[in-house]
């Protein structure tokens, strides 16, 4: 049987979830669902100092007691190393990777900024410095233009070359880079729909490009608003956002649906995840989620 849905959530354990994580864990989750879809959990711990000790169990357990239901084994970036090497491999064969000598900093000297910081001024495409050694793989970028649909921010164009430039796909010190990793993920493991945050609109027009030079599925993406403080930060561990209780699933659940634009009513918020979840998938409708990049938590 054709898999017609297939999505997935992929947090970074680097501490446990908080408020704009799982409101991105809910929309991918009852989309997949209501589409009788499969939904997996990937663990995106591909760079070790960002993996704190503890966060995986945390997540684990916080996603069980919120009763999300995952499709198969849970997948670790970390254990997918050698997907990762055959598709730069693949890459370099095609001749669309090069190594880069460039530090941080030189690169900002010479760099204007991009959509998300400097754009890389191209120095070693032809070549490293002499008696330079590699930093890091970038991907050409010349003339990569993507267009998308979003389902939730409607068309979306990018000119990869202009907006981020030849992007880095590995570090001498051993990691893959997101981009990479996220696209041969999705691609590889038959993803049909992305539903995360709009912070990685950006990363999708990338990984958009990367999936497609390997010649694999180009899944459909629906970016779903983050969650700001009141000075306009993601929340995130950095912003203090408070860890949240699943002891506790309507004081979670229903917060985040209504953040995604859905009229739970409020009686909802002390049934079991049973009704929680039916509840969810009965009513949800993608085109109530607010269109926009970054929304206020109350
Ligand atoms: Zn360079």
């Amino acid at each position: 049987m054709n898999v017609v849905y297939r999505g997935r959530f992929a947090p970074t354990p680097s501490g446990p979830l908080h408020f704009g994580s799982i409101v991105a864990a809910v929309g991918s989750y009852v989309e997949a669902r209501t589409h009788g879809g499969e939904w997996h959990l990937r663990i995106d711990d591909l760079d070790p100092p960002r993996v704190v000790q503890g966060a995986v169990d945390s997540i684990l357990r916080c996603l069980e007691q919120l009763g999300f239901e995952w499709d198969g084994p849970v997948i670790y970036q970390s254990q997918r190393a050698p997907a990762y090497h055959a598709a730069l491999h693949q890459l370099r064969q095609h001749g669309m990777v090069y190594p880069c000598a460039c530090s941080r900093k030189e690169i900002a000297e010479h760099a204007v900024m991009g959509v998300e910081g400097p754009v890389y001024p191209g120095t070693c495409r032809d070549g490293m410095p002499p008696g330079r050694e590699a930093r890091a793989v970038r991907l050409r970028t010349a003339g990569a233009r993507v267009a998308f649909e979003d389902a939730v921010l409607g068309p979306q164009g990018r000119d990869i070359e202009r907006e981020a430039g030849d992007f880095v796909l590995y570090r001498a010190d051993g990691v893959f880079a997101f981009h990479l990793a996220s696209a041969v993920d999705d691609g590889e493991l038959g993803m049909t729909d992305i539903v995360r945050g709009a912070d990685l609109l950006e990363s999708s027009a990338r990984q958009i490009y990367v999936l497609r030079l390997l010649g694999l599925p180009v899944p459909r993406y629906a970016h779903l608003p983050i969650a700001v403080n009141a000075s306009g930060e993601k929340l995130s561990k950095q912003t203090h956002a408070e860890a949240i209780d699943p002891r506790d699933p309507g004081r979670v659940l229903v917060p985040a649906l209504r953040f995604l634009g859905q009229a739970p009513p409020q009686e909802l918020s002390g049934e079991s995840t049973h009704v929680l979840w039916d509840w969810a998938t009965t009513n949800w409708r993608l085109d109530r989620v607010p269109q926009g990049r970054a929304v206020p938590i109350e």
